[in-house]
C-alpha cells in the first residue's frame, strides 16, 4: 500500500515551512556601519561635476561589479527595472520602433520599450531552454526592428552567440536582461558581455541582493555615459558637457543607488560563488532524481554554458503521465514541497497588451504616426511560452544555497516519489474534476 497523499488527508513529508532566504551576514552589517558612521547615504548630485558619478562606495560598487565580470563599465541603477529602462533609452529607441522581446519573463523586459514609444513584438521561446527562440526572431524581423531585449530565464543563458550573428547581419541592438543570471557563463564569456549593454538585478529575490538595485554593463564608452545621464537628470546634467551631441533620450530619471546598497552589494559580490555552486551541485542532484520519475524532464543546460539555477524548471508530460501538471503540482505542494504550476504568464495576455492602453488615453505607442507596423497579442502567438506556462512547467527554488541534499533536495524527490505511486488516485481525482469542468 502507497503512502496517502497529503492532499488527501494523509500526512505531509514536509511539515515545517522553509527558512526565510537569507543572504545578509556580518559582513554586510558591518559595511553597512561604516557608511552610516560616515554619515553619507547618498553623495550624487545630478549636475556635471565631480559628484555626477556618485560617492564612495557606489564609485567602489561598480569597480568591484566591472572587475569581477572583466565589463569595462558598470553603472549601477536603483533596480534592474531602471537599467532595462536606461538601456532602451541610452540605445536610442524611440516612436516607430519595434523590440523584440520574448513573453515569458518578468513584465519590465518588455514594458521598457513602451516607456520610450516603441512597441515590444513578442517573440516565442526554446521549449526546451525556456529561452528567446534565434529562429523565431528572424522571423519576426521587420523594417522598424531596432533591438532584441534577450532575457536569461531562471539561471540559463540565451543562445548568444546565434543571437548575435542574426544581430549583426540586421543591425539590430541588443539588451540582455541578465537579472536572473549573475555568475552564469556561455562559453567561458560572462552573461551580459555579448550584447550592447546587460543588466542585473540586485532585488532581494535574487541570488545576490542589496534589498533593491541593479547593475547595468557595457564595454562601450559612448553607452556608459549615457546610461549615466539618464541615471542622473541628464537633461539638466548635459549643460556642463558641451561634447554630447546627440541628446535624444537623454531626458534623465533619478534612477540612483544609496550608498548603503553599494557598500552591501560590495559584500554581497563576494558572495556570488559561494552562493552560486552548492544550487548548482544540488541540481545535479535533483536532475538525477527526477530522470527516474516517468513524464518528468529536469531542465537540460544548453552545451556550453554555465546554469545559475535561479529557479529550477521541470517539464511534466500530463498526457503520459494521465493527470494533469496542475494536479500533480498540487498534490507535492501538499507534501509540504516548494514548486509551483507555470512561470510567467506570457506577457502580451496582461491587460496592457490586450486593451493597449499604455501612454496617454489614445492608444501610444501603437496608435503613434510614427508607428508604420501592425502587431497582434492574440492568443497563440507564442505557443511554446503558452503550453509551458499553462500545461507543462512548474519551477521550484528549493536549491536555494543553506538548503541541503540530504534534507530539502531529498524531500522534494520523496514527495515526487510518493505521489508518483498513487498516480492511479490522482487519475481518478483528476477524471472527475475534468467532468465537472466539461460540465460546467
Ligand atoms: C527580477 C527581474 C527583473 C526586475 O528586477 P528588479 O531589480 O526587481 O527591477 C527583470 N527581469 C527579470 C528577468 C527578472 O527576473
Amino acid at each position: 500500500m502507497p503512502q496517502k497523499l497529503a492532499l488527501l488527508g494523509g500526512k505531509p513529508i514536509r511539515k515545517r515551512p522553509y527558512r526565510r532566504y537569507i543572504t545578509i551576514g556580518p559582513e554586510e552589517k558591518k559595511a553597512a556601519m561604516e557608511v552610516l558612521d560616515r554619515g553619507a547615504l547618498s553623495e550624487f548630485v545630478g549636475d556635471w561635476s565631480d559628484a555626477f558619478n556618485g560617492g564612495r562606495y557606489v564609485r567602489m560598487f561598480e569597480a568591484a561589479w566591472a572587475k569581477r565580470f572583466g565589463f569595462r563599465h558598470a553603472v549601477s541603477v536603483n533596480s534592474a527595472t531602471s537599467g532595462l529602462y536606461a538601456a532602451v533609452g541610452a540605445l536610442g529607441l524611440g516612436p516607430g520602433d519595434e523590440m523584440l522581446v520574448p513573453p515569458f519573463t518578468m513584465t519590465a523586459s518588455a514594458a521598457a520599450a513602451l516607456v520610450y514609444g516603441a512597441v515590444p513584438i513578442f517573440v516565442d521561446i526554446e521549449p526546451d531552454y525556456f529561452c528567446i527562440d534565434p529562429d523565431a526572431i528572424e522571423k519576426a524581423i521587420t523594417p522598424r526592428t531596432k533591438a532584441i531585449m534577450v532575457v536569461h530565464i531562471t539561471g540559463q543563458p540565451a543562445d548568444m552567440e546565434r543571437i548575435m550573428t542574426i544581430a549583426r547581419k540586421h543591425r539590430l541592438k541588443v539588451i540582455e536582461d541578465c537579472a536572473q543570471v549573475a555568475g552564469a557563463t556561455l562559453n567561458g564569456r560572462p552573461v551580459g558581455s555579448f550584447g550592447d549593454i546587460g543588466v542585473f538585478s540586485l532585488n532581494c529575490h535574487k541570488t545576490i541582493q542589496t534589498g533593491e538595485g541593479g547593475v547595468a554593463v557595457t564595454d562601450d564608452d559612448q553607452l556608459a555615459l549615457r546610461l549615466k545621464l539618464i541615471r542622473n537628470h541628464g537633461e539638466y546634467a548635459v549643460q556642463g558637457m558641451p561634447e554630447v551631441k546627440d541628446l535624444t533620450n537623454i531626458v534623465g530619471f533619478n534612477y540612483r543607488l544609496g550608498e548603503l546598497e553599494a557598500a552591501i552589494g560590495i559584500e554581497q559580490l563576494k558572495k556570488l560563488e559561494r552562493f552560486t555552486r552548492p544550487r548548482i551541485e544540488l541540481a545535479r542532484e535533483l536532475d538525477e532524481g527526477l530522470a527516474r520519475i516517468p513524464g518528468v524532464t529536469p531542465p537540460p543546460v544548453r552545451p556550453g554554458a554555465r546554469h545559475v539555477y535561479y529557479m529550477y524548471g521541470i517539464r511534466f508530460d500530463g498526457d503520459a503521465i494521465g493527470v494533469s501538471r496542475d494536479l500533480l503540482v498540487k498534490a507535492l505542494q501538499a507534501e509540504g514541497v516548494e514548486i509551483s504550476a507555470g512561470s510567467c504568464v506570457p506577457l502580451y495576455l496582461e491587460p496592457l497588451y490586450q486593451r493597449r492602453v499604455g501612454i496617454g488615453r489614445d492608444g501610444h505607442p501603437w496608435s503613434c504616426p510614427s508607428y508604420k507596423g501592425t502587431v497582434s497579442y492574440r492568443k497563440g502567438i507564442c505557443p511554446n511560452a503558452e503550453r509551458l506556462h499553462f500545461r507543462e512547467m512548474a519551477t521550484t527554488q528549493v536549491l536555494r544555497h543553506g538548503h541541503s541534499r540530504d534534507v530539502e533536495v531529498r524531500e522534494f524527490l520523496d514527495a515526487f516519489e510518493k505521489v508518483w505511486d498513487n498516480l492511479s488516485e490522482l487519475k481518478r481525482l483528476d477524471n472527475a474534476q475534468q467532468g465537472v469542468a466539461a460540465r460546467a
